[in-house]
């Protein structure tokens, strides 16, 4: 089947078009400049912004796969989580087109789109894969039944994200927003060894009780001090030491957990997706792991673990595929949806 994607959960208004397995186009527009001022995404610019972007984002769309709205057999646009604002404006949007073309609609789960959008790189699924998101909103290892069908949580994270907690020392350290980006180029120059950082819920009872949860704030928090003790007696911050050692701390217990799981859950591949899986120091120490533990680790490359359109088509074209009923007419959106809803 062929399936327009339409993505519009936070900053990204895109839209892209995929034929069963291929990628015919895939259209970007991004917002995040006019809210890297304030620190952080403003949800009423950022609804605005996908007001302003959403027809000639999905008319390029369409251009790019030299197609025309009629020529699609479905429509799939993210109905959470996200702003509500934002997914308003998608959704809407959406509606409209699906009600004037007469094609189905699905609603779908943006996080469950960051997993299938892998097929586009590697592939149809293994039989009863694990998958690691990690973004800016999410951090949590799910057991993959059947991607249009059949999601379990085997752990995530009790309090900040991953992305969430890198943002928040970049912050700290001065970089602007989002700041996970400039934290791993720092890294890369850095001493991973320089700070002890503490890596959340491995140790003791709390590790034995969350196998495969997840607690970032506790790691932020000791960055937080250590570069507020230096500052008040005024010393210099080695800031790439400072992100090489936060940085391989988070990858370092991604990467065991999502092992861990892997043994316990008898798979042999992780899927991962998500705008936190660019950061290189998690793909080289997922790489790594997978290789000693012999698990096909599935990461796409960068412009697919971002936010994108494709990655709603191609959860589209699997729901297409199942035939899992379209979503009704008047469906919702679903600012928390939850990770075992893959469509409203
Ligand atoms: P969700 O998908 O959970 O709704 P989101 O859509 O906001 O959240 P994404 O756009 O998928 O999240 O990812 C954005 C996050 O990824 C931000 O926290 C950003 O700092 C982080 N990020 C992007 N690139 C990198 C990188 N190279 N290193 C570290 N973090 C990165
Ligand atoms: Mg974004
Ligand atoms: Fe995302």
């Amino acid at each position: 089947p062929i399936v327009l994607g339409i993505e519009s959960t936070c900053d990204e208004t895109a839209a892209a078009i995929v034929r069963g397995r291929e990628l015919l186009s895939n259209v970007v527009a991004s917002s995040m400049d006019e809210h890297a001022r304030y620190g952080g995404v403003i949800p009423e610019i950022a609804s605005r912004a996908h007001a302003q972007s959403f027809v000639p984002v999905v008319s390029k769309a369409l251009a790019d796969a030299h197609m025309e709205l009629a020529d699609v057999d479905a429509i799939a646009v993210s109905a959470g989580p996200g702003l509500a604002g934002c997914l308003a404006v998608g959704v809407s949007g959406a509606k409209s087109l699906a009600w004037a073309a007469g094609k189905p609609l699905y609603g779908i789960n943006h996080v469950i789109g960051h997993i299938a959008v892998t097929q586009l790189q590697f592939g149809d699924f293994p039989k009863d894969t694990l998958a690691l998101i990690v973004s800016g909103g999410h951090t949590s290892l799910l057991h993959v039944g059947d991607v249009a069908k059949q999601i379990d949580v085997v752990g995530t994270t009790l309090d900040d994200a991953a992305g969430e907690c890198f943002d928040k020392v970049a912050r700290l350290l001065g970089f602007p927003y989002p700041g996970g980006p400039h934290i791993d180029r720092h890294a890369q120059q850095g001493d991973p060894t320089a700070i002890k950082v503490p890596q959340g819920l491995t140790q003791g009872r709390a590790g034995r009780e969350h196998p495969y949860d997840f607690s970032f704030s506790g790691v932020k928090t000791a960055v937080a001090r250590w570069i507020e003790e230096r500052q008040d007696v005024g010393l210099e911050i080695p800031v790439d030491d400072v992100c090489a050692s936060l940085a391989d701390s988070v990858a370092s217990v991604l990467a065991r957990k999502a092992m861990l799981g892997c043994e316990q859950y008898g798979s042999k591949s992780l899927i991962v997706g998500g705008g936190f899986s660019a950061n290189s120091q998690l793909r080289a120490k997922l790489l790594e792991e997978g290789e000693r533990c012999g698990v096909e680790v599935r990461i796409p490359q960068i412009k697919l673990c971002t936010d994108n359109g494709a990655m709603v088509a191609m959860l589209g074209v699997n729901l297409v595929e199942a035939g899992v009923a379209p979503s009704a007419p008047d469906f919702p959106i679903d600012s928390a949806m939850p990770l075992t809803k893959i469509s409203m």
